[in-house]
């Protein structure tokens, strides 16, 4: 028996929860197919960023830190505590409850806004067609005016280090480990590779992180990225970069693993390994015979600027059309794709997307990195203040890191915002809206801060542009 509706999402994550919630709201008759089973096997929103991405590994990453800083900072405070202990299955359980909370937030805002809410895979049949199959095997036919794919992404395999699930896992396996492994090993220092290394390091775990390249973060203006990987190494990050991993095998109790680094070969030990060299698009068994569409070189869906792909009435959003896969832009291309359906001129500014690497310090920047303003020939000032300055700063006790803003030397418009140091995560947020406006470096230094703030550092840096900072 066919089903009509007037849109028909595939995935629930990110992207395709929100596009689903925004098309409810449009006045459009909305279902939403995702296939994700949580570790008990129960049907859970969310996609990857609510199941084993964003969520769960801010949750660890909150709980190991305060679990390194009772150890080696409370002291300093004069706070005294005994003992600190560990107890992981109850840190386990945090983790899993503050997903499942925002998981059912997922399935009640369904609720709410009238989208019909599907567990099992999605296929794309044709134009306005999609095939349902619940997780029992029964299949379905949805007819739709408009479907839109967020099928997301899945982390990618090493023919040289394939995934077992118990001593070579990806990222999702490294978020459910029941014991802190005393030897973690993880091929590829991205930012998850940096953030489930600092999660098991603050646990105890010795760490090492074998990165093929041999620039750390190289996506990252390279003030920050060096200033970063001097921390992480001095907090006990063994950060390999250069570093090839030719083979990976496991046995019952550990991981051999081989890499070639220069001419050298080296062959090291660990109980766990993590492959965390990337992800990509998941498309596997989303289109049935005859329905394709053009995929780009790497395989992500191609679509245009009004996220149509090669097949009509077929739309794609999040991580599956590709970089930046990150889950804020896939939640502002799900609004933006809803509001075109439903015939609203939407716009999204890629050029001020703001990326976070949850660590500590945390590193965040928007806009263009130094060498990226050099390479587009730009003329450019640069104000960079040290959290080392700031008040707030001291009082936390976090003060390493600083704040750097570039502007361009004519105009002084912000082109680029990098930072390292606490809670910045949250300090990029008012450059972001800063260069959405296409604010210049003397707008934001003429603006009061709040003191003592640590986005008075912010301030600073913008003062520090024109050469005139106060308090540095
Ligand atoms: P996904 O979240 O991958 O969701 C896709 C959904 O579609 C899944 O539920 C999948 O099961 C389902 N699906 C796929 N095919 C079908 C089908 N045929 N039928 C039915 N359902 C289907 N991003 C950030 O912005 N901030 C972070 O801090 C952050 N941390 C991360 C940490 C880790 C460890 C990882 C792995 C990722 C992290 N990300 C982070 C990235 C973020 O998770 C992704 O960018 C985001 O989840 C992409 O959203 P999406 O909706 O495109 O896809």
């Amino acid at each position: 028996m066919s089903k009509e509706f007037d849109v028909v999402v595939i995935g629930a994550g990110p992207a395709g929860y929100v596009a689903a919630i925004r098309a409810a709201q449009l006045g459009m008759n909305t279902a939403c197919i995702d296939k994700w089973l949580d570790p008990n096997d129960k049907p859970s929103l969310g996609g990857t960023c609510l199941n084993a991405g964003c969520i769960p590994s801010k949750a660890l990453l909150e709980s190991s830190e305060l679990f390194h800083r009772a150890q080696h900072e409370f002291a300093d405070h004069g706070v005294q505590v005994d003992k600190v202990g560990l107890d992981l299955a109850a840190m386990q359980k945090r983790k899993s409850g503050v997903v499942s909370q925002l998981t059912g937030g997922i399935a009640s805002l369904f609720k709410a806004n009238g989208v019909t809410s599907f567990a099992g895979s999605g296929q794309v049949v044709d134009s306005g067609e999609v095939r349902y199959t619940d997780h029992e095997g029964k299949e379905d036919t949805f007819n739709a005016e408009h479907v839109i794919i967020a099928s997301g992404s899945e982390p990618v395999a090493l023919d040289i280090a394939p995934f077992d699930n118990d001593r070579i896992v990806d990222s999702w396996g490294a978020l459910e480990f029941d014991e802190v492994p005393k030897k973690l090993g993880i091929i590829g220092a991205g930012y998850i590779g940096v953030e489930l290394g600092s999660v098991w390091s603050r646990l105890g775990s010795e760490v090492t992180l074998l990165e093929a390249v041999d620039e750390f973060m190289p996506v990252a203006d390279r003030d920050i990225a060096k200033e970063g990987l001097r921390s992480f190494r001095k907090q006990g990050l063994d950060i390999q970069l250069g570093a090839r991993v030719t083979a990976a095998k496991a046995n019952k109790k550990s991981v051999s693993v081989e890499y070639t680094q220069g001419d050298d070969s080296q062959k090291v030990s660990f109980d766990r390994l993590i492959v965390a060299v990337g992800r990509r698009p998941h498309t596997s068994n989303l289109f049935a015979k005859g329905a394709q569409v053009e995929l780009d070189d790497k395989g992500y869906i191609d679509v245009n600027d009004n996220f149509r792909t090669s097949l009509p009435g077929v739309y794609a959003v999040g991580d599956v059309i590709g970089n930046p896969m990150l889950a804020h832009k896939g939640m502002e291309e799900g609004v933006t794709v809803a509001e075109i359906l439903a015939g609203q001129k939407p716009h999204i500014n890629y050029d001020v997307i703001p990326a976070v690497v949850y660590t500590a310090p945390e590193m965040a920047w928007v806009g263009k990195s130094e060498a990226q303003v050099k390479a587009a020939g730009n003329d450019y000032r640069i104000g960079q203040v040290p959290f080392a300055a700031n008040g707030r700063a001291k009082a936390l006790g976090q003060q390493g890191g600083f704040v750097k803003i570039i502007a361009d030397a004519d105009s002084d418009e912000i082109l680029g915002v990098h930072m390292i140091g606490p809670y910045v995560s949250e300090l990029v947020q008012e450059m972001v809206v800063a260069m959405e406006y296409r604010a210049s470096s003397e707008d934001i230094a003429r603006i009061v801060h709040g003191h003592p703030t640590l986005g008075e550092t912010v301030h600073e840096a913008a003062l520090a542009v024109d050469g005139r900072p106060i308090h540095f």
